[in-house]
């Protein structure tokens, strides 16, 4: 019994879970997918997908079943027919001279290949080769531009380590961006979330330790435990407890903002000569946050306010490892100036 508890609710954590949303509570949307899971069409349009034999439900343990890939059309299908039932759904609304409204916690938007939010998608990939072209820049400026430790080939500057770690996590963090906005299951939308939460967590440590020069290896540890506890605890709610979009939500936008405010004050006080780059992503990140804030609809089905959201971090991503250069020569040249 046991057993079979557990397997259903793996399950029903593959399958997305609907939020409730203005457009999936029409009735008009309702009655389309019930037609289209019997008929598989909407209008002149049929999904090869939804051509199974109805006498195979979900039901029964799995290895009794056919092969999986039923219940993965048997999805397929759900997923084909809401999405064309919101199109036409939406059509209809618009002629009637109605604006969009959101079907299952989103925005209509149009697919393209199969890719649900494909401007998204596209500026994640950008995203991530910035942070890539940003940190093998950092990378190949301290090995192999600035002098090293002549006792043990280390870098001078203390925050090497701390970078590289920034670097990988934001890596990570765009790669399941762009996944997610291709697809968005519960299992994508999970990886995507965690990804970005650890992340911003990560750089509010960071943040932290730069700005009030923490070097010893101690005490750094002694400002991140409190951190990475709060993290895990809120990644592991997230995942095995309760999705919560709007605790997400609050939570991301406290430690984003705690960052922005550490950078500016310290921008504010500091004499250090890449000062003004770090004004201007301050400033660009909080007027970037208020677009993840400000949510609207997605003009002509493609843009909406996440993916410009997505296309403001591009440029910010390339003056941020800019900043992270200036900081890591500005550091270097004071400690040989110092052992000179
Ligand atoms: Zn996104």
């Amino acid at each position: 019994m046991a057993n079979w508890v557990v397997f259903v609710a793996s399950i029903a954590c593959l399958i997305r879970v609907l939020h409730a949303s203005v457009g999936d509570a029409d009735p008009v949307y309702r009655s389309c997918i019930q037609q289209c899971e019997q008929s598989g069409c909407v209008g002149d349009t049929c999904f090869k997908n939804c051509k199974f034999s109805t006498n195979n439900t979900i039901d029964g343990p799995w290895y009794m079943q056919e092969p999986l890939y039923r219940q993965w059309k048997q999805w397929d299908c759900k997923s084909d027919c809401q999405y064309n039932c919101m199109l036409e759904r939406e059509k209809e609304r618009e002629r009637q001279g109605h604006g969009p409204v959101k079907y299952h916690g989103k925005w209509p938007f149009k697919r393209v290949f199969g890719i649900q939010e494909p401007v998204s998608v596209a500026l994640s990939g950008l995203n991530l080769a910035m942070q890539f072209h940003g940190w093998l820049s950092f990378f190949v400026l301290l090995y192999y531009k600035l002098p090293l430790r002549p006792d043990n080939r280390k870098t001078y500057y203390e925050y090497t380590g701390l970078w590289h770690l920034y670097g990988l996590l934001a890596m990570n963090s765009w790669f399941w961006s762009s996944v997610f906005h291709t697809r968005d299951i519960e299992l994508t939308e999970k990886l995507d979330y965690s990804s970005a939460v650890i992340l911003l967590g990560f750089s509010l440590i960071v943040s932290i330790l730069r700005a009030f020069d923490v070097r010893d290896e101690a005490a750094r540890v002694m400002v991140a435990a409190p951190f990475i506890a709060f993290v895990t605890t809120h990644v592991l709610y997230l995942n095995f407890y309760k999705l919560d979009y709007g605790l997400n939500m609050k939570v991301c936008v406290a430690m984003g903002a705690i960052q922005l405010l550490i950078w500016a004050i310290w921008a504010g006080v500091t004499r250090h000569p890449s000062r003004f780059k770090l004004w201007v992503v301050v400033l660009g990140g909080g007027a970037a946050m208020l677009l993840e804030i400000y949510d609207f609809p997605p003009y002509k089905g493609y843009v909406d306010a996440h993916a410009l959201w997505h296309a403001t971090t591009i440029p910010l991503t390339y003056l941020w490892w800019s900043f992270i250069r200036d900081d890591a020569e500005f550091r270097t040249s004071n400690l040989i100036k110092k052992v000179k």
